[in-house]
């Protein structure tokens, strides 16, 4: 059976989107026509990212003026997993979060109903994501709620997220910092968890049929969804640069580019030719 041949089966997907759609400002070789591919096939997609920074409103345009079209609901990021997380968890939305982050993780909290403070004494839960601002007095806040014994939870583990100039601390880094000052371990809610999958899979909406991961980081995406039982798909167009040996983090399939999976799903539902035709009787 050649490369891929599963692909026919597949019925969702779920897309990581830096390393895989686009590299910075660069978009990556055949993501555009592979999305087109997806459309006219019929197979859903869902956009998942660690990103916590952008709402889902803002993230849906961002894809979409790149090119990628994206509903708010088509996205998935850790600002939205986290709020629905926290929802399930206390449905009242009673809870007084101390949040550290950015607008987009702000503004999602408080479209789920949640209230936010800026005090150790009134917060309920801490909940911290990338912060690009963030101050000392913020960090020592949050360790004084989180030393009263408070709920701790992160919106994804990236320790480091890449920039122009090099590789810059991510909400892992902040993370590890609180981690250190309270002596306490947050619960992760991004890739590799399965919070955001199991919300990512919701969205997609299906009842059966096998849904593939297509990412670029071995121990998250690949790693994360090989956990839900999910197909996986690396590209090395981002982080992983190359074929990675055989262990538990390793792929149902690697590709060099979204155009190399693109030619290998269309070889996979073309009718094979040489495929014995079943006899009657
Ligand atoms: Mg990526």
């Amino acid at each position: 059976m050649s490369r891929g041949h599963w692909l026919r089966e597949v019925r969702g997907v779920l897309l990581d989107v830096d390393g895989v759609l686009y590299r910075g400002r660069e978009i990556l070789p055949g993501a555009h026509a592979f999305l087109q591919f997806l459309a006219a096939e019929g197979v859903p997609f869902v956009y998942v990212t660690n990103n916590s920074t952008l709402s889902p409103e803002a993230y849906a345009e961002r894809l979409t003026r790149l090119g990628f079209p994206a509903t708010p609901a088509q996205v998935v990021g850790s600002a939205e997993a986290t709020a629905h997380l926290l929802k399930q968890t206390y449905p009242s939305n009673a809870l007084r979060l101390l949040v550290i982050g950015e607008t987009g993780l702000f503004e999602t909290l408080q479209r789920y109903g949640f209230t936010l403070v800026d005090d150790a004494a009134s917060a309920d839960a801490v909940v911290v994501g990338l912060d690009r601002r963030l101050s000392y007095a913020r960090l020592a806040e949050a360790t004084y709620a989180l030393r009263r014994g408070v709920p701790f939870y992160g919106t994804n583990p990236d320790r480091t997220f890449p920039t122009e100039r090099g590789l810059a601390p991510g909400a892992g880094a902040i993370l590890a910092l609180l981690q250190a000052a309270s002596d306490r371990d947050p619960q992760l809610v991004g890739k590799p968890e399965r919070p955001i999958f199991e919300l990512a899979l919701e969205r997609l909406g299906l009842s059966q049929g096998p849904v593939v991961m297509i990412g670029d980081r071995l121990d998250t995406d690949i790693l994360g969804a090989k956990r839900l039982g999910l197909r996986t798909v690396l590209v090395l167009t981002g982080v992983t640069p190359e074929v990675p040996p055989p262990g538990p983090q390793s792929p149902d399939l690697t590709v060099a580019t979204l155009q190399e999976l693109h030619a290998l799903w269309q070889q996979a539902i073309m009718p094979a030719k040489d495929e014995v035709p079943p006899t009657g009787g």
